[in-house]
């Protein structure tokens, strides 16, 4: 695995590598859910990259970049076993030298639940997402659903855009007991960790719901965050019944639907989803 730190040397050795690159984007700390991402990108393309950049422009708080875990040792290690190819780790600098002004966008998609809770968010995403897609080049990215309205703001990016990337979406990677794989969760002690489940029995009771001919989006939106408040460490930001697309909150479900959700437990924040 060939470890890179600068713009100029990534493009070299693009430019030497011909053929399709299969590209993961993370912020490191990585776990299984993203050797996932890792893995598929390896057996789809004749070159593997990964990217781990810890983005400041998409986090509201500055606590919560600060608290962000890192261990780039133990990433290495992890991609080195997994044989990618490349891995792009810039400092910050490279990535937002001084003077840089010019950010992404995206309308719509980026209003709702997540836009709504940590404004900017998609802004920085947008923003340095498209920036190592020019830098990169890749011919596929590998998102997670974990983050589902990420991916509806990448896809409608690279529509918007014409960005020639191919966006492939993989399923969400959980532990045993369900709770979604997240870098997040090393943040949270033993009691937390077992009040975090509350997201994934959530979501499971609206898949019952809903498997039991439940259509009422409202009467599943309400049902899931009597379950949540059931847990006292538990703080809800919301719990969403929407359109899959648009993400408007449905009052019926009749074609399929997202239910997500976002859930502080203790300072760490939550999020997870399943489609219907
Ligand atoms: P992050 O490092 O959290 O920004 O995540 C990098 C990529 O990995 C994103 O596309 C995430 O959606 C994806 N990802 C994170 N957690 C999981 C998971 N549990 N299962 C599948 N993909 C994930």
């Amino acid at each position: 695995m060939k470890v890179i730190c600068s713009i100029e040397e990534f493009r070299r050795e693009r430019a030497a590598t011909p053929g399709s690159l299969g590209l993961v984007p993370t912020m490191g700390y990585l776990h299984e859910g993203h050797l996932s991402l890792v893995r598929r990108a390896r057996a789809e393309n004749a070159v593997s990259a990964v990217w781990i950049f810890v983005n400041a422009t998409q986090f509201n708080e500055a606590a919560d970049f600060a608290h962000y875990p890192r261990d780039e040792a133990r990433d290495c290690r992890m991609l080195e076993q997994e044989r990618v190819d490349l891995l792009f780790m810039p400092p910050p600098q490279e990535i937002y030298p001084p003077g840089f002004g010019t950010y992404v966008t995206v309308e719509g998609v980026t209003e709702r639940l997540e836009g709504e809770f940590r404004p900017e968010h998609f802004l920085g995403v947008a923003t340095v997402v498209t920036k190592f897609f020019n830098i990169m080049q890749p011919t596929c990215a590998y998102f997670g659903q974990k983050d589902a309205q990420q991916v509806l703001v990448i896809k409608k990016m690279v529509a918007d855009l014409n960005i020639p990337v191919e966006v492939v979406v993989c399923p969400t990677v959980r532990e045993p007991d369900g709770l979604a794989m997240s870098s997040r969760n090393v943040n949270l002690s033993p009691r937390q960790r077992h009040a975090a489940l509350a997201l994934y029995r959530a979501l499971c009771l609206a898949q019952e719901q809903w498997a039991r001919g439940n259509k009422d989006g409202e009467a599943i939106r309400r049902a899931m965050t009597a379950l949540i408040q059931g847990e006292p460490l538990a703080r809800i930001d919301y719990v969403s019944v929407a359109h899959p697309e648009t993400l408007q909150e449905l009052d019926r479900i009749e074609g399929g639907a997202l239910v997500s959700l976002a859930v502080h437990i203790g300072r760490t924040r939550l999020i997870d989803n399943v489609v219907l």
